[in-house]
């Protein structure tokens, strides 16, 4: 739509163009003007007057040639101006007949052929213009007779002879014949020039002084006439000429001055022919034969004649003037046209660069309220983004309210899980404490009992007191196993329990342990069988642990099955033969559906617990076993009909769960980041990990012992003084029975060696002795046994007595770790595990700004070997011997530090720390704070 009234407004512009150019037309005809001759006022006034009647025809052009007097030359120019394209010719011949055949090529050409002044032969023109001869002649003839009353002698001057000079004398002639009176005396020839005729003329005049006229063919003969005259003294003489052309010396002029009488004006025709030509051109109807008549001029009319021929020239002159006035308005006019046309295409284009700067400014309008929509738009859309960022502001506010409230909640809930956990586990050390403690009454309960029944006085007993004595042995035991149990299953929940495989045979194994109830199953009238399809299954078991399943199993089996009924323990391959199952089956209740769910679970007894029997810890326990050993225990039974318990479990074990004989040993690396272990050096785990050496020479009675130990500790024999020495050296043992009576090496020999020797020194050692030599408790008391055992002894007791002090070793590790930490120094050494200590230290800090100091080297330095160094820093203070380098260096760092003579970097280079940071972090894992806020607290006193 606006782009179409762009495109109008354009066109109208252009249209302006063609107005604005409104111009004088280009000639459009060109008019060919031949003539024989242009000199002479004559010809001249043929010219002119063609000029003037042309000046009002600018769109003719007059093309002129002048073949000054060669009629060969004019043939040409005939040619020439056809060829230059004429529509109309004039042609004044110079010849009548030479020009001929080029008046006939016009003809053929079709281009209209105008005569002027002069005939030709052809008869092929289409005009002819010129002045009337006979006319001429006759009206001098006339004149002359009015002039000299009709009586008189005239003299005739004709022209060159032609057809012109003819005519006018047959018309002079012809006309005087009319008047009788006068008479012509005589005609001379002239040549139309002024001097030829005067010698003629002077002759005639003296011969015929009567002649009172004399009529020359022309003006200029005239002239010559006057001239004679004058010479010879005859002004009375009247002359008449031909031509009276206006101008300085022509024939109007001699009139006025009085040279002459009169001239016969004839106009040359000029303008007459141009009229002709353009009516040919203009396809008028025109005259072929032009005559133009002829006017005397004498002193009546020759002023007003001259002053019209000056008026004539003059009003030529100015439409001259005005033609060069308008040809220069017309070139001003087209220059102006080119301004305009400049103008008007920048005009058109300013227009055009307008309009599209419109059309630009409009459509920036347009886009321009486009934005402003799209703005009020973005600014909507923006407004409702931050209301919803204020709505989801809100919404996260109260999110965050409700996560706060819930984080609230959860931490109120952890809060009391932990508390929960805590009390929980508070109540669980009490009971694990409190059980440890009953054990040790329970075993020296156990001890006299077990004497009075079985020793050598037992035949005194009474019957009564041996039923008594019995029932307290009994339920001793059973107040143990439960305490044992308690234990066990505290040990699993913290996962202090390990297992510690031997490849045995399985068979065997659950044999010895059938056997052990068969005395029970007997009393109970319950047939006990035991079945094997193999003879023998090895598998890597731990006794100590599996003794535990199985004895809880069968004792259940005997628990809930009534007399008659039958318990089968089976031993077979399973999983094809990569597991072992052991079965026990027995006859009795049966468990009830509702109870099947939950039996496993700890203390649970069902609705029917077997007569106070039981405690329900027994299949937690058992479950809890048999998967630490990679086991699994699962049950089938019905109501009445009896139970099956089958435990299933892998012959091979990964190597972690297998036992080894001698301590881990471990690469130790100064630059190894460690970090003190976290108290509880002692414990259960320390305790199945524990090693204890047996020195027996009565191999029955190591044996014996041996396997009461086995189940918790490792026990390693040896069955002379010598060579237990040398184990106790080799392995620094955690603790060591051993005999006193011995032959070679005794044992009280063996105990002041152990004690002797830095490496053993911290050995707790367990004496057995016979009953009747007291003096032997003393001695080895004095050689530094730790406990005294009279032999037949109470293995139970003897067990009780290695954890005991198992635990004495453990506290008074923590005690001297503690003093270590707290007290560099200490002052006086009796202890010596004390003096050990310093010895080391001071080792340590001999060597301390090494950074390359090897446990081998400080062990070695003290007579020690790496791993008896190991096993000795681990006994005493339950650390590693890196630890212990590690702290005596970081010790001595604190004195460093304290006094700022050194930099950070040089206190660690000094301790023998080869970093910066590595020291910075060892420090601060020890000490809690960096180096270099050590020192500023020490300095400014806020430590
Ligand atoms: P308890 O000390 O009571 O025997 P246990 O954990 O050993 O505790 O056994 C849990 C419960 O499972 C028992 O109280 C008993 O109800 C049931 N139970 C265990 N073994 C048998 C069995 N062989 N026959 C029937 N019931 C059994």
């Amino acid at each position: 739509m606006r782009k179409k009234h762009h495109i109008l407004l354009s066109l109208g512009l252009l249209g302006l163009l063609p107005a604005c150019t409104v111009a004088p037309a280009p000639p459009t005809y060109r008019i060919g003007f031949s003539q024989s001759v242009s000199s002479g006022d004559w010809r001249q006034a043929m010219l002119a007057g063609m000029k003037r009647e042309l000046s009002f025809h600018p769109e003719i052009q007059l093309l002129t040639r002048d073949a000054q007097s060669n009629s060969l030359r004019q043939q040409q120019q005939i040619h020439d101006l056809l060829q230059a394209g004429a529509e109309v010719l004039i042609v004044a011949p110079n010849e009548e007949h030479a020009l001929s055949p080029a008046i006939e090529e016009a003809y053929r050409r079709g281009v209209p052929v105008i005569l002027l002044d002069h005939r030709t032969t052809s008869p092929h023109y289409a005009a002819y213009v010129g002045g009337d001869n006979t006319g001429a002649g006759a009206s001098a003839a006339r004149y002359a007779a009015q002039l000299l009353r009709q009586h008189g002698q005239v003299i005739e001057i004709t022209g060159t002879p032609s057809l012109v000079a003819n005519e006018r004398h047959q018309g002079f002639v012809q006309a005087l014949k009319a008047f009788p009176h006068i008479r012509v005396a005589g005609t001379i020839v002239g040549d139309w020039g002024s001097t030829s005729l005067q010698p003629a003329l002077t002759k005639l005049l003296r011969e015929n002084p009567e002649t009172r006229l004399v009529f020359a063919h022309s003006d200029l003969m005239a002239q010559g006439v006057y001239e004679v005259c004058r010479k010879l003294g005859r002004p009375d003489i009247r002359i008449i000429g031909v031509d009276g052309l206006a101008g300085k010396g022509n024939g109007l002029e001699m009139v006025q001055q009085g040279r002459s009488t009169a001239s016969l004006f004839y106009s040359p025709g000029g303008e007459e022919a141009i009229r002709v030509a353009l009516r040919i051109l203009h396809h008028q109807a025109y005259e072929r034969e032009n005559i133009l008549g002829t006017i005397v001029i004498d002193s009546t009319n020759a002023l007003t004649l001259q002053q019209q021929a000056a008026k004539l020239t003059s009003q030529q002159e100015g439409i001259e003037q005005q033609q060069l006035l308008l040809r220069t308005l017309q070139a001003t006019y087209a220059s102006q046209r080119t301004v305009l046309y400049g103008l008007a295409v920048s005009l058109l284009a300013a227009v055009g660069l307008g309009a599209s700067a419109w059309r630009a400014a409009r459509n920036n309008r347009r886009i321009n309220r486009e934005l402003a929509r799209q703005n009020k738009a973005n600014d909507a859309i923006n407004q409702e983004l931050v209301r919803q960022n204020a709505a989801n502001d809100a919404i996260n506010r109260q999110l965050s309210t409700q996560n706060e409230e819930i984080r609230a909640q959860r931490n109120q809930i952890a809060d009391l899980a932990e508390q929960a956990r805590r009390e929980t586990e508070a109540k669980l050390r009490f009971f694990t404490n409190f059980s440890h403690e009953l054990r040790t009454p329970l075993t020296l309960i156990m001890g006299p009992v077990e004497e009075m029944l079985t020793g050598h006085n037992s035949a005194t007993l009474q019957p009564t007191q041996r039923h008594d004595l019995g029932l307290i042995r009994r339920n001793t035991q059973r107040l143990l196993q439960l305490v044992n149990q308690l234990l066990d299953f505290r040990k699993i929940e913290v996962g202090k329990m390990a297992v510690q495989a031997h490849q045995e045979d399985v068979v065997a194994f659950v044999r010895e342990l059938v056997e052990t109830f068969e005395p029970a199953a007997r009393v109970q009238q319950v047939a006990l069988t035991f079945a094997a399809p193999e003879p023998a299954l090895p598998a890597w078991i731990d006794r100590n642990v599996l003794d535990k399943v199985f004895f809880n199993l069968l004792s259940n089996a005997l628990k809930y099955t009534p007399g008659g009924g039958r318990i089968t323990v089976r031993v077979q391959p399973a999983e094809e033969g990569r597991a072992v199952q052991v079965q026990v089956t027995d006859t009795g209740r049966g468990i009830r559906a509702q109870d099947s769910p939950h039996i496993f679970e700890w203390f649970y007894q069902g609705e029917q617990p077997a007569t106070g029997k039981g405690s329900g810890m027994g299949l937690a326990l058992a479950q809890g076993l048999v998967r630490l050993h990679q086991g699994q225990l699962t049950f089938s039974s019905q109501v009445g009909q009896g139970s099956t318990f089958t435990v299933t479990l892998p012959r091979e074990l990964p190597t972690e769960l297998r036992a080894t004989d001698a301590a881990p040993l471990q690469a130790f690396s100064l630059d190894e980041p460690l970090v003190l272990p976290a108290g509880d050096a002692e414990g259960p785990a320390s305790e199945a990990e524990a090693l204890v050496l047996v020195i027996e020479d009565n191999t029955d009675v190591n044996e014996f012992v041996a396997r009461k130990l086995r189940p918790s500790f490792r026990v390693q024999s040896a069955a002379d003084g010598k060579t237990g020495l040398q184990l106790a050296t080799d392995l620094i043992p955690d603790l060591i029975v051993c005999d006193v009576m011995m032959p070679g090496l005794s044992g009280l020999e063996v105990v002041a060696r152990l004690r002797a020797d830095w490496r053993t020194s911290h050995i707790p050692v367990i004496m057995l002795t016979a009953r009747n030599a007291p003096e032997q408790q003393v001695e080895g008391v004095q050689a530094g046994a730790d406990v005294y055992l009279t032999k037949p002894f109470n293995p139970a007791f003897l067990l009780e007595s290695v954890r005991t002090l198992l635990a004495n070793r453990a506290r008074q590790r923590e005690h001297l770790s503690r003093q270590l930490l707290t007290l560099p120094e200490p002052t006086a050494a009796p202890h010596p595990d004390q003096s050990f200590i310093q010895a080391l230290t001071a080792q340590v800090e001999a060597d301390l700004t090494r950074t390359d100091l090897t446990v081998e080297e400080l062990a070695h330095a003290l007579g020690f070997s790496r791993m008896q160094l190991y096993r000795k820093v681990k006994a005493v203070l339950g650390t590693s011997i890196t630890d212990f380098i590690q702290s005596v260096r970081l010790q001595k760092a604190c004195e460093l530090l304290r006094d700022d003579s050194l930099s950070v970097t040089a206190v660690a280079y000094e301790v023998g720390y080869a970093s910066h940071s590595y020291f910075s972090t060892s420090f601060k894992a020890r000490y809690g704070v960096a180096p270099s806020e050590f020192r500023t607290r020490h300095q400014t006193g806020v430590s």
